[in-house]
């Protein structure tokens, strides 16, 4: 197996050995049957442990990754816990994005934190930034995402491997935005991948999960045992994916690749007729070669993704009554899923950041664009401009 979709449609999948089923059950149990005392049937034992469900989408997230070993949990922001508390201890300090998705700021800067894992926060596209914040000897961990949110920021992922390694420190990258489809971060020298699996992965909004996936190298010698690790903390903290919500995104993982054409397909035809129009101000799109970061995003990404943000003349109320009048596009947070999203960031996804420097344009509005007909995504955004 290969190809990324043949990948996603047969790993950790084969056909049920006693009733053939194509489909993975769902194993909706707690316990299994031992056959005596520790006589465990292929290793399950208690379903917070392992689960037959969880192992097939497990096995199939760290296919899709190139990865060694997989992991799925109840949520992002559980699986990035046990990124961090798995392998850092008090007193080890970690980089993170300065445009970090909110809920990872916050676990960082009022979780963390308080246990004394220290933080900094650096440009994820300035590598140099990234290097001046590293404390020798204390920082563990570099934290990416690229493409970020809502301003569309890219990394260099090899870059920033580079420079993590040789400082003793871990390289983690939330690949949430771009999808394993589009950007495998395991083959540009990074550690640890994760995914908030209720963004693409998933794909239709239909349910809330998370994923590790650890690399077959890691990079720094003192977490070789990263898996075993994280797999432990798993296991300690118990925020698992559930039988079903791992059904849910293992079922969304086989369309994952085509789903991401669409988006891409649709994401370019909404960037064409936002160029057209006199009232959009900036376009912020990776796809877009007048943006900083292009070449690197051209580089490490398969296409840009189906994520736009842009601002309009008219300022903050305009861009308020513009989301309120779209009829097709449904005004709500999240992303990644095959419905289209609009949302004001500077009111909802990033209102907590209002006055510090992570303030984000208040006429910026973000796009998740989904797979439906562009003309008639790009029609109600016309008359939505128009008003
Ligand atoms: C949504 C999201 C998360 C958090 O995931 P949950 O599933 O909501 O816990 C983390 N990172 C990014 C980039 C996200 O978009």
């Amino acid at each position: 197996m290969t190809g990324f979709s043949t990948k996603a449609i047969h790993a950790g999948q084969e056909p049920d050995p006693t009733t053939g089923a194509v489909v993975p059950a769902i194993y909706q149990t707690s316990t299994y049957k031992q056959d005596g005392v520790g006589g465990l049937r292929g290793g399950y034992e208690y379903s917070r442990s392992a689960n037959p469900t969880r192992t097939a989408l497990e096995e199939c997230i760290a296919a899709l990754e190139g990865g060694a070993k997989g992991f799925a949990f109840a949520s992002g922001l559980a699986a990035e816990d046990a990124i961090m508390r798995g392998l850092l201890a008090p007193g080890d300090h970690m980089i993170i994005p300065t445009d970090a998705y909110g809920g990872t700021f916050r676990l960082v800067d009022k979780v963390q934190k308080a246990w004394g894992v220290d933080y900094s926060l650096a440009k994820v596209s300035q590598p140099d930034a990234i290097r001046g914040e590293i404390r020798p000897g204390v920082t563990k961990l570099i934290w990416l995402e690229t493409p970020t949110n809502p301003l569309l920021g890219i990394a260099d992922i090899a870059a920033v491997a580079q420079i993590a390694h040789e400082a003793g420190a871990l390289l983690v990258v939330d690949n949430t935005f771009a999808s394993a489809y589009l950007q495998q971060p395991l083959s540009l020298g990074a550690d640890i991948v994760l995914h908030s699996t209720t963004k693409y992965s998933g794909g239709h909004s239909d349910v809330v999960g998370g994923a590790v996936v650890v690399a077959e190298q890691i990079g720094v010698p003192e977490f070789a045992d990263a898996a075993e690790r994280i797999g432990f903390h798993q296991n300690s903290m118990g925020a698992i994916a559930g039988p079903f919500d791992s059904w849910i995104v293992l079922r969304g993982l086989k369309t994952l690749a085509v789903r991401m054409e669409r988006h891409c397909d649709n994401a370019e035809q909404i960037v064409q007729f936002l160029q057209s129009r006199d009232d959009v101000t900036h376009i912020y799109y990776p796809g877009l070669d007048s943006r900083p970061g292009h070449d690197v995003a051209a580089k490490q990404m398969r296409r840009f993704g189906g994520m736009v943000s842009f601002q309009v003349a008219g300022g903050e109320q305009h861009a308020v009554d513009v989301i309120g009048r779209t009829k097709l596009w449904t005004l709500g947070e999240s992303l990644g899923g095959v419905e289209s999203l609009i949302e004001h960031p500077g009111r909802m996804t990033h209102a907590s950041v209002a006055g510090t420097e992570l303030e984000v344009p208040a006429d910026l509005i973000r796009l998740s664009v989904g797979i439906e007909d562009a003309d008639d995504l790009i029609a109600d955004l016309r008359q939505a401009l128009d008003g």
